[in-house]
Parts: structure tokens; sequence; C-alpha cells
């Protein structure tokens, strides 16, 4: 994409990449421009696999890149942006559902009209996400589109305010120059998608057998290898 902006001009882009990559399992993770405080890091990936499972016990965000905004400033936020997605920041909702006048008798709120605040939980984490994905629960593919095209905004969002904040003549040369930076920071090879596709088969195949049956024929079967 950022190699057809900047080569082509190109200025529309369907995310159909994005939502497949949800329906395998991965959970994207990056951010145009590169922060500063990422120079000289090893190449990251894209994203994560989430069927993997080096994430059974992780319990943080979903994407290193970004927090959640339940997620206190004090929690290593270190300038992150916030991913406003349904997975990173679920919200409760901020009044009580109410059914009828005898609901709305009862709701304290709804008599003061007292003001509704926007509260935030914890962002559902990868091991959470993990299960769900093995356990066949469709809210997996729904809580990592809402991630993943959440993350495709702030990176076109990111490649608008690059080029809003230079000057018209210096425009071209900036852009280049975060792009090359984009590609020395991420790992371009699609080694993350055919691990995920693979691993997105085997559960999907696996379908109706009992998850930890099926979970300890696999390390059985690494064991073997
Ligand atoms: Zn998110």
């Amino acid at each position: 994409m950022l190699r057809l902006i900047r080569d082509v001009g190109v200025d529309m882009f369907d995310v159909a990449w994005a939502m497949n990559a949800a329906n395998l399992g991965v959970a994207l993770d990056f951010v145009f421009p590169v922060p500063a405080s990422n120079a000289g890091d090893a190449r990251q990936s894209l994203g994560h696999n989430l069927y993997d499972p080096i994430y059974k016990h992780q319990f943080g965000c979903i994407a290193d890149t970004f927090v959640g905004a339940g997620e206190g400033a004090d929690e290593g936020a270190m300038g992150r942006q916030v991913c406003p997605c349904i997975a990173c920041s679920p919200r409760a909702p901020s009044s009580p559902i109410l059914h009828s006048t005898v609901d709305m008798q009862s709701d304290a709120t709804s008599m003061t009209g007292g003001e509704a605040t926007t509260r935030y939980e914890k962002p559902y984490s990868r091991a959470y996400i993990h299960h769900l994905l093995h356990t066949h629960e469709m809210s997996a593919h729904t809580l990592l589109m809402a991630h993943n095209v959440a993350v495709v905004s702030a990176f076109l969002a990111g490649v608008r305010r690059v080029w809003a904040e230079t000057k018209d003549e210096d425009r071209s040369a900036r852009f280049a120059v975060e792009v090359e930076r984009f590609s020395d920071t991420y790992e371009e090879s699609g080694g993350l998608f055919i691990a995920a596709k693979k691993d997105w088969e085997y559960v999907d195949k696996a379908r109706g057998k009992g998850r930890l049956a099926r979970e300890r024929e696999k390390q059985e079967d690494n064991q073997d290898e």
C-alpha cells in the first residue's frame, strides 16, 4: 500500500486482506509512521497468529503498538496510540438498558437526567482470543476484524498526517523516508499468513473433537518429530 501511494499515487484501498487476516486468526500490529523509539530494533512482525500456542498465556493487549482506552497511562503506554476497537477498548453500556416505564421509574439516572459516563473495560487479551479461536467461537473473528480494521484505519490516518504536516515541496521526500523506515522495521514476508492458514485449517478440520484431546495429540506429534 505504501509503495502504491508513493510511486503510483493510489488514494483508495479496500481492506479485504485485513478481514481475511482476521478470518485466519491474525491480529495486525503495525503503525505508520514508525515511532522514533523503534529505531534500530529487530524486524517486527506485521501481526500475530493468535492460533499459535505461544499466545496461550499472554494476557496483554492484542497489539504491542497500541493500548486499550481502559488501560492506564502508567501501564507502559509510552505514547502508544489507543486502539478504539471493541477488542482493545471494550465499553460497558453507559447507562442501564431500560425496557419499560417501570424500569425508567426505578432507574435513578433516568429520573434525575444524570450524566452517563463511558467506562472502558480492560482489553481482551491474546490468550482469550487464542482460546476463542481454538474452541471455534465466532466472536474471535468478530473481535479480530474490528481490531484489524482499526489498525488499518490508524495506519491510513498516519499516512494522511505525514502528508498534511509536511510543506508541499518536501512531501514526497519526507513520505519516502517514512516508507523506508516502515519497510526497515517490519517483516514483509508472507510467513505469518502461511503459518496462520495452516493452523486455521488444522483447527477447522478438527471440528467436533474435544479441544484438550486435540491439543494433546498435537503436542505428541511435535515431540515425535
Ligand atoms: Zn484493537
